[in-house]
């Protein structure tokens, strides 16, 4: 670089937009993104280049006509990236809720796509060519999986408490354990639920031990139901009592009150076969004498955002005729992910290996062992000497509030600066940045001095996208 580029620029050096706009650089990109957008970033980018100029940090390098157009490119695409994007979730939570929970198995896509693409019989008969409900594309299929009556569907589990409580309990009471007031992450939480729903809770046992008496006691002339709720980010142990559903179900029958149940992630097949921790089924708490229950679509279900509310039919239609029940509904989309998603558990044999969120949940840690000392080599060429990778085993967790206990043995790399001393933790964060920074950013965690990725949700159909964008972390870090 000589002396004259590398000279501090002044803001009156700065060119014009339409100065900019008409180098040969600029009009490529008016042609690929149109004239708005190109605009817009152009404004923003001299905007930039001033501030650095008042600030004397502006080289007239970074003005000519050639690096103006280069940093002018490098806006637009950023602007024009989507926001929302695919990651590698390889943060050893399976279904996380942050990044999306769960996949859908092609099947659904098919049909989102076609639901998406085509008219749909979404509330039409094609028996009767009279009008349908959208709840019955579904239904059937719900209350085969479960043994329930009636089903119906809506936004996602929050919706589907709110909705049954609002229905069943408004101005009167709800009687819940002092153990089961959940707080779900993002502001979930069952006495607030229960206030918006228009119903008063009234609390009952203590924080780890509720008695069968308890829920008898509490029943008055205003009670609505009896209502449970799955502990499913917490456990309580030690000294406990709680009580079962088909307990609370021969507490309530004498006076003729519902007991309702929010599962939360709801499993529909019982997941001990494949050596995962058991869950209580939808199945099972039906066949406890649960007169309702609720549970979520894409917790370990598996399918898409979705609030599911199955039970006995003359509670079911009450539900449906709620007016929030219009307000809370699912789309044409979600009903056409959640339809295939339901079909393959009718074959719970195929469901490891048909089901993604399955398929991930029963990967052998062996798998990602072999992975791991494939990928060590790339990451360890793609960082350098500064860093250390090593294949480690670590343990994933299924998430989304689901089985808190359970954990799966895993494999995976954790990356760790060498000789950084106090500046470990800084180094770390920058790596952390950096992989997020990818084209497809890299999501791990950062534990015990090192950036762990488990590689449990990293498939074979992934690695080469994951494999090719390494060369680049260097840059990113550097950046
Ligand atoms: C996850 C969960 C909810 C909320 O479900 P969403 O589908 O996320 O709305 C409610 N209750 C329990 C017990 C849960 O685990």
């Amino acid at each position: 670089m000589n002396d004259s580029v590398s000279m501090p620029a002044q803001p009156a050096d700065i060119p014009s937009v339409d100065r900019v706009l008409r180098l040969p650089g600029a009009q490529a990109l008016l042609d690929q993104y149109g004239r708005a957008p190109v605009t817009a970033a152009l404004r923003r980018l001299l905007d930039t280049l001033r501030a650095q100029a008042v600030a004397g940090r502006l080289t007239r390098h970074a003005i000519a006509d050639a690096a103006l157009c280069d940093a002018l490119a490098a806006q637009v695409q950023r602007d024009s990236q989507p926001r929302l994007r695919a990651v590698f979730n390889l943060t050893g939570t399976v279904l996380h809720t942050n990044l999306g929970r769960a996949l859908l198995p092609d099947s659904a896509v098919q049909a989102v796509m076609r639901a998406m693409t085509a008219p749909a019989n979404l509330e039409f008969d094609l028996d009767t060519g009279g009008r349908g409900d959208r709840d019955d594309l579904v239904d059937d299929l719900l209350c085969e999986l479960t043994g329930a009556e009636a089903a119906t569907v809506v936004n996602n589990n929050a919706a589907a408490v709110l909705l049954m409580l609002n229905t069943l309990a408004q101005r009167r009471e709800v009687v819940v354990s002092r153990g089961e007031l959940v707080e779900i992450g993002g502001a979930f939480r069952i006495p607030d639920v229960m206030q918006r729903a228009g119903a008063r809770l009234v609390e009952i046992g203590t924080t780890n031990r509720t008695h069968p008496h308890d829920y008898a006691n509490a029943i008055g002339p205003r009670t609505a139901l009896l209502m449970k709720v799955h502990c499913s980010n917490y456990e309580i142990t030690g000294f406990t009592r709680s009580v079962d559903v088909a307990e609370v179900v021969r507490t309530a029958q004498p006076h003729g009150l519902p007991v309702v149940v929010d599962l939360g992630s709801g499993t529909l097949c019982d997941l001990a076969r494949w050596g995962l921790p058991p869950e209580t089924t939808v199945r099972d708490t039906i066949a406890a004498g649960a007169d309702l229950v609720t549970f979520s679509g894409d917790k370990l279900l598996g399918g898409p955002q979705a609030g599911l509310i199955v039970g006995r039919a003359d509670l079911i239609a009450r539900i449906k005729k709620n007016p929030l029940k219009r307000a809370l509904r699912v789309g044409k989309l979600t009903l056409a992910a959640l339809e295939p998603v339901l079909r393959l558990y009718r074959d719970p044999d195929t469901l490891a290996a048909s089901l993604p969120t399955l398929r991930l949940l029963t990967r052998p840690a062996g798998e990602m062992a072999t992975l791991a000392g494939r990928l060590v080599p790339a990451m360890q060429a793609a960082l350098g000497d500064a860093w250390q990778v090593s294949a480690v085993p670590t343990v994933s967790q299924i998430g989304s509030g689901a089985l808190p206990g359970g954990q799966l043995p895993s494999f995976g790399l954790a990356v760790a600066p060498r000789d950084a001393g106090k500046r470990a933790g800084r180094r770390l964060q920058q790596l952390e940045a950096a992989l997020r920074a990818l084209p497809r950013p890299v999501i791990g965690r950062i534990r015990d001095d090192a950036l762990w990725l488990d590689l449990r949700c990293l498939e074979a159909h992934d690695e080469a996208a994951f494999t090719g964008q390494l060369p680049g972390l260097a840059e990113a870090l550097h950046a």
